[in-house]
Formats: C-alpha cells, structure tokens, sequence
C-alpha cells in the first residue's frame, strides 16, 4: 500500500512537471498548482480543486492536455475525476464569540449599508427593456440568452458575453437584463456599469486606501453587467482586480454579463486568463439589423413617441442607415423633431432634405471605385494613373486586376463602366481579371493574402 502511494505521488510529481513545461507560466501557476492528489481508486483519478469554478475551468479548458499527460505515466484504464474541496471556515473560539455578544449589546448590530450603493433600477435606462428590443436575424440568439440568463442567472451562462459594433444594442440588451430580473426579484442587487467606470473607481479608490470599501461593493452583487469591457484592457492592476472580482461572483454563483465591440480573443492585451473566463459562459454576437428589423425598430421608436409616420419615410431612413442603430434613432428624431416643431405633415421631400446631410455623408463612406483604387495604388505602391495607363508589367498588372476584381465585388458598376474606369478597356478584359483574381483566391496565399490586407484597409477607411 505504502509503496501504491510512494508510486503515485512520483507519477503525480512527473505529470506536474510535464505540465508545468506545457503550459504557459501564469496558467500552470493559476490553474494547475492548485491540484492536488487526492487518490487512485477503482479506476479512478481523484483530484482535488479548490472551489467549483476551478472545476468547470479545468474540464473546459484543460481536461485533454490533463488526460494526455496522464494516460501517458499511468499505463492503466481509468477516469479523471475532480473533486470540489470547500475550505471550511474556521470556527471561531468561544472567547471571540463571547466578545461578539459583548460588543453587540454595547453597539448594536450595524445595519447593513448596502443599499445606499446600489440604487437598482436608477441605473438602468428605462427605456433599455426587452420590451423595447426589436428583434430580427441578428440579434435574435443574443436576445435568447439573455432571456435565458434572467430566467436562470447564474447557471449555464456564466458570463454571457455579448459583442457587436457600435450601436447595435449591446446596453440596451444589457440593460433589458437588469431590468428583468428586478422585476421578478426587486430586491436583487443589480450593479450595471462600464469597464471604464469600474476602472477610475479602482484607481480612485487606490489613491485613497479604500481598495476594501471597493471590493466590498463590489463583490457584494448579485447581478453584474459590466459594459464595454474592451477598456479593461492593458491595465494589468485593473485586470487583476476584475480577475478577482469576477472570480468571488462566479463562485458564489451570480450572474455576470459583459459587452465588448470584439469577442474576447481580440481584445488586445487582455490577460489570456481573463480572455478564457469571459469566453467560459458563452459569447455571442449583435449584427447589424437587416432592412427590415430596422424598419421595425423606427416602428417601435415612433410609437413609443405617439407619432405616426408614413412607411415611405420609414423606409427611406432604414435604407440610409445601415451599422448603428444610434444614427438610425438620430434620423428618426430628427425627422420626429421637424414634424412637432413646424406642426405639418411630413412628406417623403421634407424628409430627404432634412436628412439630405446625413444621409448624404454615409453615401461618401460607401466604398467606391476609386477608394478601391486608391487604396490598392497604396497598398502596391504604384499610382492610381498606374490603372489607366496601357502598361502591362507584372507589377502593374496583377494590382490592376486585383482593383478590377474588388471593384466589381464591392461596387454596383457594370462590367463596362469598370472599364471604363480602368482607362476605357474591354468588359472581357474585367471578365478575365475577375475570373483570374477569382482562381488566385483559392489557389494562392499569398495573393489571398494580400487582399485581405486590402479589404481590412478599406473597412478602415469606411
Ligand atoms: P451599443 O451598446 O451596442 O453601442 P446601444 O445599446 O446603446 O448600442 O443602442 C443604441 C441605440 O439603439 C439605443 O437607443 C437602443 O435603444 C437602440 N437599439 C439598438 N438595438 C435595438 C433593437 N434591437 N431594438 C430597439 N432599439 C434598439
Ligand atoms: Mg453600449
């Protein structure tokens, strides 16, 4: 017997140090340290983990590296099993307890002074509700889960994470959360914020020693919406405490929802640990709205304003208004704010000329022929005259028919009046182009490359 355990703890030892050579340093020090053996046993592996966190990480992150080191020293078939070691908290002596009466009856019990913290629903939009969130193809899965979590917080999806771009309905969803939940638990202490808030908080209370009051408030929540986690980044002692927040509100089981304009993976300089807890619930994303979703919520605004407006007019502010939800709103009021103001009936006219600046700023944003051409000239170092010119050197040709190819995938011109752009060729000549560049696409990486550089400098340039 004594020898089974002797061997064990060697093979215990050896798995430690296989993985300690696998894993990055933080990771092995965070998450693999903390195992411990606990015995071998009717087929089965018993390892003790520190609290039910560590347990569900582990199976989800490390489980096939565990078992692959593992299988390997022990020639034997068996099953890994985790087991979850509370520390229990140490009873207290009956001196202290007899000093606790004694400083009761003198003092009182201390009222709690949570509240005054959290004042729920003032922080929360009124208008962000579920009720209020139109839903359509792009938003529908993150509008599932978040039901899912008012209805279950704290259980599967922890976090949920939701990211998209700006202005597509990240807060309000969020916030519909909040919002939910108090409704069927009011005296839920929901704590909605940004990282960017949460951050000078912590810096604050850095500068002025009340780093416990801060931790207290906020480890001390039972639902945590933390918007625009990007701007955690970088921060290593911000990070660390939202590490450790995070971590005390996990294991006591509470909700935590968190939005980003990227999925955790892109977030740059975000500890890797931190990327692989956010992504440990389930990470979903907000697209923009199609036609008609925007439709329907220019619906839903102008009847939450008791406006009626003509569905041409809506339609025209839909098709304007493509990424962000913010600017579509903002047409909308404008138009709203015209039609209260001059106490008239609004025409389709009005309408275009009011949003003639707008709308007309997000048409030059479009991509066109010649920011493709622009930006291919750049990206090749030749010269937009290069295009047009007769010369056909390989070092003008294959940019040539690269800006040919994007042109006619990203533009609405016809074949012809490509081109014409291109110094009055041939529509064939675009035909042959675009077939080539088409066949270099899947068979070449590096012109594959290449284009997606370009088609990242172009979206920048949008
Ligand atoms: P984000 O946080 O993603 O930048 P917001 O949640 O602030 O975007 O949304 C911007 C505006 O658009 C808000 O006024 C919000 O109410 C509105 N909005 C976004 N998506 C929807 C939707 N699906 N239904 C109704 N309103 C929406
Ligand atoms: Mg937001």
């Amino acid at each position: 017997m004594a020898k089974t355990v002797e061997k064990l703890t060697k093979i215990w030892e050896s798995f430690i140090d296989e993985m300690e050579k696998k894993v990055d340093p933080h990771i092995f020090e965070n998450w693999i340290g903390p195992l411990e053996l606990y015995r071998f046993e009717e087929g089965k592996l018993e390892i003790n983990v520190p609290n039910h966190f560590y347990k569900s990480w582990i199976e989800a992150n490390f489980m096939d590296q565990i078992t692959d080191v593992l299988t390997r020293l022990i020639p034997l078939d068996f099953t890994i099993v985790f087991r979850v070691i509370e520390k229990p908290v140490k009873p207290k002596t009956d001196t202290q307890v007899k000093n606790e009466i004694i400083s009761i009856k003198k003092e009182g019990i201390k009222k709690k002074k949570t509240s005054s913290t959290f004042i729920p629903k003032s922080t929360l939009d009124n208008d962000y509700t579920f009720e209020n969130f139109v839903v359509g193809p792009s938003n529908e899965f993150a509008k599932g889960m978040a039901l899912y979590v008012t209805k279950n917080p704290g259980k599967s999806y922890n976090p949920l994470f939701i990211y998209g771009g700006v202005g597509l309905g990240k807060t309000h969803l969020m916030q519909g959360i909040g919002h939910e939940i108090l409704k069927k638990q009011p005296d839920c202490k929901v704590l909605y914020l940004s990282a960017e808030r949460f951050m000078n908080e912590l810096i604050y209370s850095y500068g002025t020693d009340s780093i416990i009051k801060f931790r207290k408030k906020f480890r001390n929540i039972d639902l945590l919406l933390m918007d625009d986690i990007q701007f955690v980044t970088g921060k290593k002692g911000t990070q660390e405490e939202f590490f450790h927040t995070f971590n005390t509100l996990y294991e006591r089981g509470q909700q935590i929802v968190l939005t980003s304009d990227r999925p955790p993976k892109k977030i740059p300089d975000l500890q890797e640990r931190l990327v692989s807890r956010f992504a440990s619930g389930i990470v979903v994303d907000i697209q923009a709205p199609n036609l008609e979703t925007r439709i329907a919520i220019l619906k839903k605004k102008a009847m939450h304003e008791s406006i009626s407006i003509p569905n041409d007019i809506l339609n025209f502010i839909a098709k304007g208004f493509k990424s962000n939800v913010r600017e579509l709103e903002g047409a909308l009021t404008k138009v709203i704010a015209y039609t209260v103001i001059n106490n008239k009936d609004l025409t389709l006219d009005n309408a275009k000329i009011i949003l003639k600046d707008i709308i007309h700023q997000k048409d030059s944003s479009e991509i066109t022929a010649d920011l493709i051409q622009r930006t291919v000239a750049t990206f090749f170092d030749i010269r937009v005259a290069d295009f047009k010119a007769k010369k056909r050197t390989k070092s003008i040709a294959l940019p040539r028919q690269i800006a040919m190819y994007l042109t006619r995938e990203l533009t609405d011109a016809s074949l012809p009046e490509i081109g014409e752009l291109f110094g009055g060729r041939d529509h064939t000549t675009v035909i042959h182009a675009y077939k080539k560049i088409q066949g270099l696409i899947e068979s070449n990486d590096p012109v594959r490359y290449q284009i997606q550089n370009i088609l990242n400098e172009l979206k920048g340039n949008e």
